[in-house]
Parts: structure tokens; sequence; C-alpha cells
């Protein structure tokens, strides 16, 4: 490769046994003591030169013996950093140190860091110890640990695919809307570049049928074999859930995301298998399809910029929905166009995390989500949204009642537990099922939440630990929290299409001294929706199989204002950060209606070229 021949030639002669790729980054492996312990200033400037990434190790056969290494580290890094794990991956001269504080085991300016690296000749890699383990982040990074010889092979791979000088006679750029246009579910874009081929998330709509269900990708713009890498904005199943069906499929690129939407991937996906499962329908892909799809992922964390294609570069940027849930900004060329894709994102604070990122050099095209599109969707204040779900609750507990919150796995549960530890709650909640486990992937990931949280957690102030909380895991639990009054019960699913939310439900429906309280968006058809719109049954099925029906006579209240989307007037203020650099707006992820509505306003307002495309429409933008 061109590019390993430059590097190894602007090192000093003989300092380098070995160079090789690692996705787009440059390694060098040394068997010079001297060069490993005061590479940092050449290759500081050497990267400076190149904008491209490099990192020196120590060659295996200079490695102090790992019980040694061990050793050193206990003693160098301060006993509160609470190490709990060291392990190797020889492969690749990587010792990975797991502590509750991994700020502690960085040092000051990153001095223990260093210290260990010149002692052992290690390259260290700090894994953080969630104060709540998650069978999931444990999970996932033992499975990737494992595979270190297939990752180090797979990286080597895309790497030499990256810097390949592909020849093209294509001087376009242009997006095929694939799914999630003019709708919401499955989104799914095709970027064609000069010389590479990009996919955007790859969703499903849960809530459609078999035949509407996944985005187009029967069409001939789009060809597997052809596709430099998948890129995914965050892990909800209508942005990512289909992933692992282009595995199953013998995709063995690259799928590019955050960490945390890497564990939360791996949640949703293994639970909606489960799902459909039990409903009688067969999955699209299986667990083990899952697994590839995360064998292949490439984790980069927020404003890390990095080479992904021959002409494309990607940097994630907080987009305030979820944990882990990012812009994606696409550098094409050099300097040829950026582009950046806001779906989903949400342009104000929330208890979990800050404003969607603004601060771009350049994008001269958007592609923004309209969720809530239309100048009628303008949400109540944040703060007003809180202190109502507060109120309501305080009222239930005045009068002994419970309160049953039905919530997604991911996003809502932990915001409302982050209000009510905010609010200095003092009776139990109970966090059921999934909702737990997602927590637990939070707890390991504080750098993705809100600044505030973040101070909190450093100052031994974790909303998440607090002791108010407390897990549902089994059955027995769950019967003994229908005696536990007052309290506030936590559960999935979100709009009452089963899970461990029903039998609460059924449980509390008939007592007037409990509430249901509505927190998330209620799909047209769900038992959700209907409770919502005024019902006051609960069909159920009793063991002769038989219909029968339970009253509900608790009080039933909705909040709004808790969305993890950008309401209309955020959107538009949004949009207002970004204007002096944009060219051209593509509004996507809306009922039909609301992204016609936004592209009209759009146009209106900030006088640039505005699009809503339907699927498999496909727009020219270089
Ligand atoms: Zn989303």
């Amino acid at each position: 490769m061109e590019i390993l021949k430059i590097v190894k030639s602007r090192l000093p002669k003989g300092v380098v046994e070995k160079i090789e790729l690692e996705g787009c980054e440059i390694i060098v492996y040394t068997k010079d003591k001297d060069f490993f312990r005061s590479h940092e200033e050449t290759i500081r400037s050497l990267v400076a030169e190149i904008k491209k990434r490099i990192e020196v190790r120590a060659d295996i056969s200079i490695c102090l013996d790992q019980e040694a290494t061990k050793k050193i580290i206990q003693e160098i890094v301060p006993k509160e950093a609470k190490i709990h794990e060291i392990y190797f991956e020889p492969e690749r001269s990587i010792v990975v140190i797991g502590a509750e504080k991994p700020g502690l085991v960085i040092g000051k300016g990153g001095t223990t860091f260093r210290e260990i690296k010149k002692k052992t000749f290690w390259a260290p890699r700090i894994e953080r110890v969630p104060p709540i383990r998650s069978k999931i982040v444990d999970g996932v990074r033992k499975m990737i640990h494992r595979e270190v010889k297939f990752r180090k092979k797979f990286l080597k791979k895309i790497g030499e695919s990256i810097f390949t000088k592909r020849e093209t006679k294509r001087n376009w750029i242009r997006i095929t809307a694939l799914g999630g246009f003019r709708e919401v579910g499955r989104s799914c874009a095709l970027i064609e570049t000069p010389k590479s081929r990009i996919l955007v998330d790859c969703g499903v709509n849960v809530g459609a049928s078999n035949t509407n269900a996944f985005p187009y990708l029967n069409v001939k713009e789009f060809d597997i074999n052809e596709l430099d890498a998948i890129v995914i904005s965050h892990t909800h199943l209508d942005h990512a859930g289909f992933v692992p069906f282009l595995y199953k499929y013998g995709f063995e690129g690259p799928t590019y995301v955050t960490p945390p939407t890497r564990d939360v991937f791996t949640l949703l996906c293994l639970d909606y298998i489960d799902v459909l499962q039990r409903n009688g329908v067969e999955p699209p892909y299986d667990a083990k399809d899952v697994k590839n799809a995360v064998k292949h992922m490439i984790t980069l964390e927020y404003g890390e910029v990095s080479d992904i294609a021959p002409d494309v570069r990607l940097t994630f940027q907080n987009a305030g929905h979820l944990l882990g849930s990012a812009l994606i900004h696409l550098h094409i060329g050099e300097g040829l166009h950026n582009i950046v894709w806001a779906c989903d994102m949400k342009y104000g604070k929330s208890s979990l995390f800050d404003p969607a990122f603004t601060n771009f050099q350049r994008v001269e095209t958007l592609i923004l989500e309209s969720t809530y599109g239309s100048p009628n969707d303008v949400m109540p204040p944040r703060r007003e949204a809180e202190k109502q779900l507060v109120d309501i609750i305080n009222e239930t507990m005045k009068r002994g009642g419970q309160v049953l919150i039905p919530s997604f796995g991911v996003g809502r549960g932990q915001d409302v537990m982050v209000i009510l530890a905010k609010h200095n709650f003092e009776f139990p909640v109970f966090i059921d099922g999934m909702i737990w486990d997602a927590t637990g992937i939070h707890t390991a990931y504080p750098e993705y939440m809100s600044r505030e949280i973040q101070r909190d957690i450093f100052n031994d102030n974790n909303p998440f630990t607090k002791d108010i909380f407390k897990r549902v895991a089994s059955q027995a639990d769950r019967e003994k929290v229908f005696d536990e009054k007052p309290c506030v019960i936590i559960s999935t699913s979100g709009s009452l299409v089963g899970g461990p939310a029903i039998e609460y439900l059924k449980n509390m429906c008939e007592d007037e001294k409990n509430t249901l309280i509505f927190v998330g968006y209620q799909f047209e058809g769900t038992l959700g929706r209907r409770i919502q719109r005024g019902w006051r049954e609960i069909p159920l099925h009793n063991k002769e199989g038989k219909s029968i029906s339970l009253p509900i006579r608790m009080e039933v209240k909705t909040v709004e204002g808790l969305s993890g989307h950008s309401d209309y007037k955020q959107l538009i203020n949004f949009v207002k950060r970004l204007k002096p650099k944009l060219g051209r707006i593509i509004v996507a992820h809306g009922e039909e209606k609301k992204c016609k509505i936004m592209k009209s306003i759009l146009h209106k307002i900030f006088r640039i070229e505005t699009v809503a495309p339907k699927n498999l429409e496909t727009v020219r933008i270089v």
C-alpha cells in the first residue's frame, strides 16, 4: 500500500518492524524501545501533515510478560480506580483494563496511561465497568475480544479498501430514498459519490405488514457487493433493525456506529426477534445474524473524524435523541460536498441529553426529519412537562395508589428515572424487564449523556443508582410489586401491546387510587392508543379462551413534551443555526402530509432548495 510506504519512509531508519492498517488507522509496530518511549512528537507532526491516524505499538517480543504487566498496572493505578479485570490481546499488543473510574487509569493529562505504556510496552485500552452491570455490555465486549483474530483481518481488509486508488468516471453525488421518506419507519438511503457507495440507516417498520416493513433493497441502484459501508445514526429499530439482514445475505463490509449504539443495537435486535416469534411471525434474521453484524461494527466517538471509503470521511455528533444517537456528517471528496443526516434529532435540552450539535464547519445538504413538521406540532416546554409528570405522580402517592408508566426499553424509561431522581422522589420505583438492562448500558456510557448528568456521576451522585430504583427480574418479583403501595412502576411495552406492563395494568386497573401515565407516542391500533382516546375496558382471554374484559377505573393521564424528537419550533431553529452554510434541505422521516408542509415552509422561510422525495426517488446533489 502506497500510504504505508510513505509513512515508513518518514520514520527513523530501522524502527519499523511491521506496518499495517486497522480500518483507517495506520499501526506501526516497533522493536525499538527508545523509539516506542519517545515517538509522540514525531508521530504528531506526521499526522498533522498527512492527515491520517497513526498509532505506534510495541512488537509483542518486547512487551513485558502478562503477569508482570498486571502487577505494574495495579501498582501504578490508584486503588480508587477500582480495577475489575486486566486482559490481553497479544495479536495487537493491547492490554485492556476494566475499571470503575477510567479517568483515574488515564491520570491527569494522560500521565498514568503513559506510564503504563512506557513501563510495560503494552498499549492500554480502558473500559468502564458500569455500576449497573449489563449482560449486553459484558457480552458484546467479550465477543469482540474473542474475535480478535477475525477483527484484525477484517480491519486490514477495510483499511486496504479505504486507501485503494479507485478509478472513476462518475463526477456526481446522489441520494436514493430506499425507506422512511414521506413515512416514519424503515429509514434507509443510499449515497453514491464519485468513488463510493454508502448506506445510511437501515430500519424496519415494526408496525407494518411484511410487504412494506423493510427498505427497498431489491432495486437496481442497490448492489450489496458494491457497498462500501453502512452508517447508522441510532439504534431505534426504524433506523437500524434491518442491518442484520444485510449480513445474512452476504455483506462483509463495516457498519459504523457509536459505542453505545453497538450495545443498544444488540439488545433491541434480539428483543425484536423475540417479540416476532412470540407473535408467531417469522423474523427476517436470527440471533446469529445479529452477532455477525456486531462483529463487523466499527465504533467512532462523537467528533472523531474517520475515512470510511476512498472519498468519504465520516464524523458523528450528538443528536440529543437517544443514548449514542448521532448526526451523521459526511465529507465527500477533498472539499467537494458535505452532507448532514439529521434523522432523528432533538434540538432542545432533555433530562438525558444536551441539544443536538450545530457547529459544523460546512454543510451543503441537510437531510432533516419532520416527525413534528407541522406548525401545530408545538410541545409544552420541557420544564412544564416534567413538573406535570411529577405532580401527577405525587398526587397518586398521597392517596396511597400505584403509578404505571408504560415505556419502551430504551429512552423514555431512563428519562423518567432521571426526572424522579432530580426531584428527590422518595417512594420506590420498580423497573421491569428490558428497561433495567438498558439502564445498565446508560451507566456504561456517561460521556454520551448531558454535561449535567456527567457532572452528577463524577461527583458520586449517579441518578441511576439511587436506591429508590428497584429491579424486577422475575414473575415472583412482579407479584410482590402488586402489593407494594404506594409506588411507581416503569415497564415495557410502551404502547401496551404486550410485555409485563399488561400484567401490571390488569392488576391495577380497577382501583381508582391508581394512575396510568402515557409519556411516549401511542401508535395507531395499539391498546395504549385506545385507552388514551377514552376506551375504558381491557380485552382479555380467560383460562377457557373466552373473551372477557376488565373495566378501567384508574386515572388515565398523558404527559406531552418529553419526546426525543424536535418539535416544529426546534426544527426551524436547528435549520436557522445551519443556514449560513446550507444549499439544500431534503425532508424525510415524517408522515406524507408533514413532509410536504415542512418542505414548503422551509423554502418560504429560508429561500433555499427544499425537496421531499418519495421512496425510490433519487435526488442528485452535485
Ligand atoms: Zn429514533
